[in-house]
């Protein structure tokens, strides 16, 4: 039997894989292309829940509509008529604090203006315009308190616990923040920084959370829809070849003369080992199960996105999501939705519990919160069977080995969850990076981190 061939061969129906596949087409639509999938359907991780009326996520509830190619993406699909959108200036977010819900400003920077802080936490906050950077490998917290005084670390803490489900004990800031840390070593100051960068940009809108009357996976399927995608089919390993490449998928051959990795980064280490071998063999995962509760119109669900809990709470849940008030349509009328978040690296045993004890204790935690009725009218415990990646102790190595590999195999592209970064539109972006490296038949460039602006 031959062994069918392909110009490029994608592995994963991923976000990165489709976005990959999408941005390849665009430059090259003649391109033999195939996609290759273990699970039976596309989106990887991104996936809706409608049911009873009911509109919910398993994993991505939403991405900002401040990255251009994110914007390109939906505008080659015809999509931003589709977009829902839930401007950041509009829905207030929430801390909880003291056991209390507290609305917190949408962008860090701010917070200096907010009550949140007393005068001198504020004035520590300041120190970060004349404390030196500190150079070496540092985690979220050993930076932010350096930089900006221990007060904040409650605030840095929802901010990652928000992206990454993580512990900023543990998350390296030149992982996640790249951009900021280059501010911070350029200027000497991020405040300096962030005002310096700014005045080169021409817009300081403040962007929307963009979803879709049918959730995030409307996205998926539509990126998927004209693309060739082989399902239940997963990639074992790869071999370079005079030729090219040949993948071992499902135990046959697929011979391709370029490849693109597009998976979540422990799923993409093990296929690379044999190539060469990684720093390290995995990074942590961060598993977050959605506890979904409708209730009837005596609930009392402030307005905005939602809330978070920084680990000093000590609470059950690491935070809920408002969903009525996100997005349209996500309960029947009459009735109202929340998302609670259970799990992420704090409080892996919580996702241990049945359905049904993760209902009562979730139940409970909120709502010391926010006024709700004894019973929700539908209940929904959604357990994704794959993690955030987490950018911890020697990320950077494994960023330097992904370069370095890339530029010794030719024709082998790399993006997808986890590596660089974990959210959708670094995902778009890394996938176009790689589209662009494959259609050219190089190794991509590598780019300097852009300083992304934090929000709640
Ligand atoms: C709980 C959760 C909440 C999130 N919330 C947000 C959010 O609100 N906003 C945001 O911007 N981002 C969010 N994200 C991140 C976002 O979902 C990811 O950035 C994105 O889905 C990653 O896409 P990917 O294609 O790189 O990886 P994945 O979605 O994991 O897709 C990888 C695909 O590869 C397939 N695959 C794996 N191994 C193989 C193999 N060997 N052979 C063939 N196929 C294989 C998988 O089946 C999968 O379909 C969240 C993620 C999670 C888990």
């Amino acid at each position: 039997m031959n062994t069918p061939e392909f110009d490029i061969v994608i592995a994963g129906a991923g976000l990165s894989g489709l976005s990959a596949a999408h941005f390849l087409k665009k430059r090259n639509p003649d391109v033999n292309m195939l996609i290759v999938e273990k699970s039976d359907r596309p989106g990887g991780a991104i996936r809706s829940l409608k049911k009873q009326g009911f509109l919910a996520e398993w994993g991505a509830h939403g991405f900002l509509d401040n990255v251009e190619e994110s914007r390109e993406l939906l505008n080659d699909l015809g999509l931003t008529d589709y977009v829902q959108k839930a401007p950041l200036k509009q829905f207030k977010r929430y801390i909880c604090k003291n056991g209390k819900l507290v609305q917190i400003p949408q962008s860090p920077p701010t917070i200096i203006k907010s009550d949140l802080l007393s005068f001198p936490e504020k004035l520590r906050v300041l120190g970060d315009l004349w404390k030196k950077p500190i150079t070496g490998e540092q985690t979220v917290a050993q930076w932010a308190s350096h930089r900006f005084g221990k007060a904040i670390l409650p605030f840095a803490d929802i901010a990652l616990t928000g992206t990454y489900a993580g512990d900023i004990d543990e998350l390296r800031i030149d992982a996640v923040m790249p951009g900021i840390r280059n501010l911070e070593k350029t200027y000497g100051s991020v405040f300096k920084g962030v005002i310096k960068s700014r005045k080169n940009k021409a817009s300081r809108r403040m962007p929307s959370m963009i979803s879709f009357e049918d959730g995030m996976e409307f996205l998926l399927k539509r990126l998927a829809a004209d693309k060739t995608i082989q399902y239940k089919s997963s990639v074992e390993a790869v071999k370079k070849t005079e030729k090219g490449w040949v993948l071992q998928v499902n135990g046959k051959p697929i011979q391709s003369k370029r490849i693109i990795l597009a998976l979540p980064i422990n799923g993409a280490l093990k296929i690379l080992s044999e190539l060469l071998k990684p720093p390290q063999s995995s990074v942590r995962e961060a598993i977050v199960n959605n506890v979904v509760l409708g209730f009837d119109n005596s609930a009392e669900i402030p307005f905005g996105f939602g809330y978070l809990a920084p680990k000093i709470e000590n609470r059950f849940a690491l935070g809920t999501l408002f969903s009525i008030h996100m997005f349209p349509k996500r309960a029947p009328a009459g009735f109202n939705l929340i998302e609670i978040l259970v799990g992420g690296t704090r409080n892996p045993e919580h996702l241990t519990l049945d359905d049904d004890e993760m209902v009562k204790r979730a139940l409970e935690d909120v709502g010391k919160l926010i006024k709700l009725p004894d019973k929700p009218v539908f209940s929904k415990v959604l357990r994704p069977s794959s993690g955030i990646p987490q950018l911890e102790k020697g990320h950077l190595q494994l960023l330097a080995y992904k370069e370095q590999i890339q530029k010794q195999y030719d024709g082998l592209h790399i993006c997808g969850f986890g590596w660089e970064a974990i959210g959708i539109n670094d995902m778009v972006k890394q996938a176009k990076t790689a589209a662009n490296a494959a259609f050219k038949g190089r190794s991509a460039d590598r780019q300097d981190p852009e300083a992304k602006p934090v929000y709640f």
